[in-house]
């Protein structure tokens, strides 16, 4: 047993002895054998969950329903799932119902791709029943059954082909690919934020470009939101340098700088894709800081607004488009600020209104963002003094009441 499953395998015995079948399954399996690391282990059993319970002492509901408990051992959660078979797929999304059986074969068939149907046993016996390993070793994305019969039993599928094409740096099977390419349109019956997920891995994958050429060929993109239109947008990420980004606000401003929206139409592209808000906001700051670099217009103000963490985002979004800066010097610029919020202001509202006699409202905030930026520019020192005689000084020249 490959030792990233040694602390886990007290789990697998314990179930075994209550007289049930155990098993590591999927990601884990799969990402262990190519020799990357695994971020979570997954259990399948032929236990049913009201069974899992009374094995285990600390355990979480994470999904009964489906038959998903997470038992909790020092300090790790695994998510353990029944057996199960998915019946009833009427709409081309997720099944109507489970039905839990007690054969792992039966839970192996209903999984996605032939390298994800990997079962492991406690004793480091893997068990293949659709040449997962070969698939592993030719490194193929291939339909577990016939691919088309598995699109339409979930869209999703295709999604998450061009997305493990991308992670993993493999390629689509033909025939998966044909599958994909056949049923393409059936994306849209996909909620927007299960194909969001999935675009978002593929972003940020190993190869973005082979999961890119992927979504391209096969017309996915096509079904994606807002996306239908942007051919030439997707070709030119496929021209980019070899990308490799690091968090998911990186990926979409990559995107919308080859889109060339305006903030207006980055902000109704991000929300058709139903990002939250803080995300849009991030990926707004990025885009702004990242043209710019490429400009070589980066002000006190955009290092000011845009904030540390993501001017270097903004950064390694640049050098995709060709230039960028040093990343210690970018910090640098950054850490000489002389100031790096707007709460380390040597004045606020309210000392405006008690010792500069402002009045509060919109002319206030005016006042505030002027010495602001003069604070940032240097044309003002951050002390209250001085920012006070600026501030009365302003309300005379702000010839508005408020
Ligand atoms: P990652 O490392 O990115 O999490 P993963 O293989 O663990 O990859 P998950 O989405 O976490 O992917 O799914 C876990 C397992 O569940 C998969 O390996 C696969 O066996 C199965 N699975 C997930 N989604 C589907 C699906 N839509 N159809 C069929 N099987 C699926
Ligand atoms: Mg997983």
């Amino acid at each position: 047993l490959p030792a990233v499953f040694e602390p886990a395998r007290p789990i697998l015995q314990r179930i075994e002895q209550a007289g049930y079948e155990a098993y590591f399954v999927g990601g884990c399996v799969r990402d262990t054998i190519l020799g990357d690391p695994i971020h979570d282990i997954d259990i399948a059993t032929s236990a049913y969950p009201a069974e899992i319970k009374q094995i285990f002492n600390r355990t979480v509901d994470t999904g009964i329903e489906h038959g998903t408990v997470m038992i909790l051992d020092h300090g790790v959660g695994y998510e353990t799932t029944t057996f199960r078979t998915e019946s009833g797929y009427q709409d081309f999304r997720r099944p109507d119902s489970v039905t839990f059986v007690r054969s792992l074969a039966e839970d192996l068939k209903r999984r996605d791709f032939t390298i994800n149907a990997l079962a492991l046993k406690e004793n480091g016996e893997v068990i293949d029943l659709f040449d997962g390993l070969g698939d592993l070793k030719r490194h193929l994305i291939k339909a577990v059954g016939k691919p088309a019969e598995r699109f339409h039993e979930d869209a999703l599928r295709m999604m998450r082909a061009v997305r493990f094409a991308s992670k993993l740096n493999f390629k689509i099977d033909e025939p998966t690919k044909q599958g994909i390419k056949d049923n393409a349109p059936l994306l849209e019956k996909i909620a927007v934020e299960r194909i969001r997920v999935e675009f978002e891995k593929l972003l940020l994958g190993q190869n973005p470009v082979a999961g890119l050429t992927d979504l391209i060929e096969t017309d996915l993109y096509r079904y994606c939101p807002k996306l239908a239109d942007q051919k030439t947008a997707l070709d030119q990420l496929l021209d980019l340098k070899p990308w490799q980004l690091k968090t998911e606000a990186e990926a979409w401003a990559v995107l919308m700088m080859v889109m060339q929206l305006d903030h207006a139409q980055r902000n109704a592209f991000l929300k058709a894709w139903k990002t939250s808000n803080d995300l849009i906001g991030a990926v707004q700051k990025i885009v702004l800081a990242a043209n710019a670099i490429l400009n070589d217009q980066l002000t006190p103000a955009i290092l000011f607004a845009t904030g540390e963490k993501l001017l270097i985002s903004a950064n390694r979004v640049a050098a995709l488009f060709g230039q960028s800066q040093e990343e210690l010097d970018l910090r640098d610029r950054y850490q000489a600020l002389p100031i790096k919020n707007a709460k380390e202001l040597a004045v606020n509202g309210g000392q405006l209104i008690k010792l500069a006699h402002v009045k509060p409202g919109p002319k206030m905030g005016r006042i505030l963002h002027q010495l602001q930026q003069q604070v940032l520019d240097r044309k003002l020192p951050n002390d209250q003094n001085a920012l006070l005689a600026a501030a009365a000084q302003l309300a005379k020249e702000d010839g508005n009441e408020n």
